[in-house]
């Protein structure tokens, strides 16, 4: 097993080269990264090849097979970001700086920090000999996450499944920790929930804005219904996942509404990260109505970022809909939904993750966790219907709450202490799950 000392200088190194490669998608030009990672990949020993869906923009797929049939247990990642703005940052995103035990860098949290360990982790465990005994261990990291994967994982699970395919994943969306009333809780990413965007319609009469009661504002007409969904909440949606963080939490989930308003007035931080799981959520955000400032509008249209629990459907955000604008006076038109996905929570991939956290931090819990955004665990787990996906790199130094504001954000920065934590991670499960 590698030193931890090798790790955390591999990992860092790594993670500070792949912050100086400016990934920033769009456009994305993932390839000067791409290639540097199959150079490190192919002197370790890796099978590599580099599959682009859009010039400059490879992704890439390293393997390492052992002797016998076996699991195939995949590290994936992607190597895009989203911007940054130097002006706002109290150091340039891309110079990877080093500041006591933090690096800083566009990508640092999302995702290159858990590339780096996945990569130091795999290269160290190869440069010393090891292989598996029996599957492949796969590293799959990806172009275009931030965009919307149509030349990254989507691409790659829908027209190159035989090269992805696999049983096992670990991807970014969990393993952040947090502390809470005494207890430590360490979330493992198993479920996302779906997208439902949508956009909703008003109508009335137009008119000559000089005398407003000759006309119907159909724009008025939307003011109530942004009012409700920012002020109101659907009935919530019970889930395996909320019920086993709830009960962590020591709450009572049989109840949810009353679970989420026990654990907002013991911890609201909690509360807040909680809330958008345990049922379907609408975020108004954008408005068009007229297009001259002196017609009154016959139309209007809102668009609305509205996220449905896994496994649920439209006819389901239909009805909380109504509950909470009320039924009547709009139209509705939903834009390409995508219903949310699952791995299970319980399993010998859970119990390798358990084991672990158990080790390094005695009386830690590990939870399942919903997440209310998605990631390229979406792509694996609809085409691999057995592939069980899980979102986890362990994370203590900064806790859930500060890795979240730190998302896509300024001064985004990996501690190194973290990084270590994570790399060690993936450096003991691969031969694990591959012996
Ligand atoms: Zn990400």
């Amino acid at each position: 097993m590698p030193e931890p000392a090798e790790l955390e200088r591999r990992t860092v190194d790594l993670l500070r080269r792949l912050i100086q490669f400016d990934t920033v998608n769009p456009p994305g030009r993932e390839e000067a990264a791409q290639r540097h990672l199959a150079e490190l990949l192919s002197g370790a020993g890796f099978e590599c090849e580099l599959l682009a869906a859009a010039p400059g923009r490879p992704n890439l797929i390293a393997r390492l097979r052992g002797p016998s049939d076996g699991p195939s247990l995949c590290y994936l990642g992607h190597v895009d970001t989203v911007l940054a703005d130097a002006g706002d940052w109290s150091v340039d995103p891309w110079s990877a700086e080093l500041r006591d035990g933090f690096v800083y860098g566009r990508g640092a949290i999302d995702m290159k920090g858990q590339v780096a360990a996945e990569i130091a982790a795999v290269t160290a465990l190869a440069d010393e000999g090891w292989r598996p005994e029996s599957g492949e261990l796969l590293v799959v990291v990806t172009a275009d996450e931030e965009a919307g994967a149509t030349h990254g994982a989507k691409w790659l699970c829908e027209e190159h499944p035989e090269k992805v395919r696999c049983d096992l994943v670990v991807n970014e969306g969990g393993g952040d920790s947090f502390g809470t009333n005494g207890k430590r809780l360490f979330g493992v990413e198993v479920a996302e929930k779906g997208v439902f965007r949508f956009a909703l319609r008003t109508t009335g009469r137009a008119g000559h804005a000089s005398i407003p009661k000759i006309a119907d504002n159909a724009l008025a007409k939307l003011a109530p219904i942004v009012e409700a969904m920012t002020s109101r909440r659907a009935e919530l949606d019970r889930s395996p996942e909320a019920d086993a963080l709830i009960e962590a939490l020591g709450f009572d989930p049989s109840d949810l509404a009353r679970a989420l308003q026990e654990i907002e007035s013991r911890d609201p931080r909690v509360a807040l990260l909680l809330e958008p799981t345990l049922g379907v959520t609408f975020a108004p955000t954008m408005i068009r109505a007229s297009e001259k400032i002196n017609v009154i509008p016959a139309r209007a249209e809102l668009r609305v970022d509205c996220r449905v629990p896994p496994g649920l459907g439209e006819g389901h955000a239909r009805r909380r809909l109504a509950e909470v604008v009320g039924e009547g006076g709009y139209e509705v038109e939903f834009a390409e939904p995508v219903i949310g996905n699952r791995s299970p929570s319980e399993g010998p991939l859970m119990d390798l993750v358990r084991e672990f956290i158990e080790r390094e931090e005695p009386g830690a819990q590990v939870v399942p966790l919903m997440l209310p955004g998605f990631t390229d665990s979406r792509w694996f787990r609809e085409a691999f219907p057995s592939c069980i996906a899980y979102g986890f790199m362990p994370r203590r130094e900064i806790d859930m709450f500060e890795a979240a504001a730190l998302m896509h954000a300024v001064d985004e920065r990996a501690s190194v202490a973290d990084l270590t934590l994570g790399a060690r991670f993936f450096a003991e499960l691969a031969p694990k799950v591959l012996a």
